[in-house]
């Protein structure tokens, strides 16, 4: 069984356009590393969003279809860019409710492949009352917080959350590690993970990207943390030069944490231009042949499905 832990489904006023900007930039950054040359941030952008709008998730299914992937992770993001206290959040963009919703019927349209999560700053004044009716009427099973838009996950002001959230039995998931502008990473390094990991013994929290440059330092927090797991969406970026940077986290994540707490993802459907999610299933699974490290195909079974099942609770 395979399971892609950590995926977004598109369309055109479900993302703020400054980010979509900030994701162009660092694009265009990455086109211009052999010749100093940026391309056109904007003219990227639009050329991908064409290919990325996916309003009612049927592009998703056809791609996991194609990857062999029997279920995916789905939720929005909650960018609240320039959010004041209490957050205000995205004038430009669907309101977050109506995006959680529209995400609870996509996931109920293709009720065996896919899951959601509920997104929601915890600084909107509605943010547990959210996270309530989207577990108990929408059906969601988590819920994915953004720090990058502007808050510590430590700060108390989110505890009302965290408390409903272990409450309702569910799931935590942090973005952590970098991200492109207006957000700010500082907000996203794992330390302040750990702390919500303290004092909610009983929530599970994820980790996503494994802490993207600050890898060690998730690993590290999640092997003293009984509660805290990872997951490894985003790599692919290591692939084209530094395939065995990922190998290397990997065998690390494994040896911290074992393979029950080490979650496959893609943080698809932006990754998949650069990687598709085939091929990074292919990558993954050859880690058995790798001569640097060693893998067993029982670890790989776990981290690409069985550990997402059971914290999940899927059959
Ligand atoms: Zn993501």
């Amino acid at each position: 069984m395979i399971i892609d832990a950590h995926v977004h489904v598109y369309d055109e006023g479900w993302i703020p356009k400054a980010f979509m900007r900030g994701l162009g930039q660092v694009v265009a950054a990455n086109m211009a590393r052999p010749t100093g040359e940026y391309p056109d941030a904007d003219a990227l952008v639009a050329g991908a969003t064409e290919q990325l709008k996916d309003p009612t998730g049927e592009l998703l299914i056809a791609d996991m279809d194609e990857a062999g992937v029997d279920v995916s992770v789905i939720f929005p993001v909650d960018y609240a860019l320039g959010a004041s206290e209490p957050c205000s959040g995205d004038s430009e963009c669907v309101p977050i409710a109506e995006q959680n919703r529209i995400f609870s019927e996509i996931a109920k349209r293709h009720k065996k492949r896919l899951v959601h999560f509920v997104a929601v700053d915890p600084r909107r004044r509605d943010a547990v009352a959210q996270l309530e009716r989207g577990v108990t009427e929408q059906g969601a099973r988590g819920l994915k917080l953004h720090p990058t838009a502007g808050f510590y996950p430590d700060d108390p002001a989110c505890y009302p959350l965290y408390r409903k959230a272990q409450e309702l039995g569910a799931i935590v998931l942090f973005h952590t590690g970098t991200q492109p502008g207006p957000m700010k990473a500082k907000y996203s390094r794992p330390v302040f993970v750990d702390s919500v990991a303290a004092d909610f013994p009983d929530l599970k929290i994820i980790m996503a990207h494994v802490g993207h440059c600050w890898w060690e330092e998730a690993l590290a927090l999640a092997g003293s943390k009984w509660n805290l797991y990872v997951d490894f969406s985003g790599w692919q970026r290591a692939f084209p030069a530094h395939a065995d940077k990922f190998y290397r986290m990997l065998r690390s994540a494994l040896d911290e944490i074992g393979p029950w707490r080490v979650m496959y993802g893609t943080d698809n459907p932006y990754l998949k231009l650069m990687m598709p999610s085939k091929n990074y299933i292919a990558a993954v699974r050859d880690a058995v042949n790798r001569k640097d490290h060693s893998f067993s195909k029982e670890e790989l079974d776990i981290i690409m499905g069985g550990a997402a099942a059971r914290l999940l609770k899927l059959d």
